[in-house]
């Protein structure tokens, strides 16, 4: 249930409203809009149900949410939610940017990537230490040691870093060199993984599961939020559909139903979307288009010798031209790159 405050509530009106909220043993979430307070209650349905608040002084209406998930909800939050990452804002009229490789592969391969993707506009270096492959004899990531090399390339060019997370317990590994932790679609209903990250102290990109509903995807995020951390990014990254030219579909109309249902920002990953390097560009130009926040591309100095995702990643100079054209879109959508 949401209860929406007057906006000729009084502070103490809000106060006696959370009272009564938890003296029901019910948790509030509060969202201050510029007119209105929204007071969200979460805890036990049948507690909800008996709740009585539309006679209390400042009380406007009470809305029941029929949705499971609710914190990750737009009825809980209606204005835009903007994760902060360090200073650099995911959400907002500006567009988040990662780049780089799947995996770290050495300091050498970072330091260009990293290089090319700073001058070409992206705040965040991306690169996986720990690859959830498909084969378990494909190349399984660097480690430790790829995470130190992440954030020395990062660090070197003033870049933000986002990698993958596969088990709970390398949550404190990962957060010593980490900005982000990438959810992969494999892990998107790892239910112990997303609670463990919702006692994470850093933010999170959720990708979306290779066949996982709308639905279900906010489910998760609910499973991340409703630990504590409210710092969550969804990322689209195509489902698996009958189609085989393409490695898996880019679901765009993903991008306008996310930001109907939720205040979190949500980016597009059009290169395991497509899966091949060709249809990265236009489908980048197209996210942003569909009112994406952001978008994370595979970049790699020397494509064809790259340990995973070589098809699918852009060399340095596709890259600058991707961002060249997409800035177009965005100033159209009156976006910042
Ligand atoms: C990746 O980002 O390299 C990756 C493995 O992505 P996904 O989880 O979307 O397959
Ligand atoms: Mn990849």
């Amino acid at each position: 249930m949401i209860i929406v405050m007057s906006p000729k509530a009084t502070q103490q009106n809000l106060e006696d409203v959370i009272k009564k909220v938890e003296s029901n043993g019910l948790k509030v979430n509060l969202s201050k809009g510029e007119e209105r307070t929204i007071v969200g209650v979460i805890g036990d349905k049948k507690k909800i149900a008996n709740l009585e608040m539309i006679m209390m002084d400042g009380v406007e209406k009470t809305v029941r949410i029929t949705e499971k998930y609710k914190l990750v909800s737009r009825e809980f939050h209606p204005a835009d939610s903007i994760i902060d990452v360090d200073g650099v804002p995911v959400g907002g009229k500006q567009l988040a940017i990662m780049a780089g490789p799947c995996s770290v592969e050495s300091m050498e391969q970072l330091r260009e990537s990293a290089r090319a993707v700073k001058e070409a506009g992206a705040q965040f270096l991306r690169g996986g230490a720990f690859k959830p492959r498909t084969s378990p004899y494909d190349f399984q990531g660097l480690a430790e040691e790829g995470l130190k090399m992440l954030r020395k390339a990062a660090d070197e060019f003033g870049l933000k870093v986002i990698t993958e997370i596969v088990d709970k317990d390398d949550i404190d590994l990962i957060g010593e060199y980490t900005d982000v932790y990438q959810v992969g679609a494999r892990n998107m209903q790892n239910f112990q993984l997303l609670k463990a990250l919702g006692k994470a102290k850093k933010p999170v990109m959720l990708k979306r599961g290779l066949a996982a509903t709308i639905n279900e995807w906010l489910n998760a995020a609910e499973y991340i939020a409703s630990g504590g951390n409210m710092n969550i990014i969804f990322c689209e990254r195509g489902i698996r559909t009958y189609e085989t030219f393409t490695r898996n579909t880019l679901d765009l109309s993903a991008v306008a139903a996310i930001k109907e249902l939720s205040h979190l920002p949500i980016i597009v990953d059009p290169s395991h979307g497509t899966g091949r390097r060709e249809l990265v560009e236009p489908m980048s130009r197209a996210a942003v288009a569909a009112g994406c926040d952001g978008l994370i591309i595979e970049v790699h100095p020397h494509p064809e010798v790259a340990l995973s995702d070589g098809k699918q990643s852009l060399r340095p100079n596709d890259f600058r031209h991707l961002m060249g054209e997409v800035g177009k879109v965005a100033a159209v959508m009156g976006r910042e790159l």
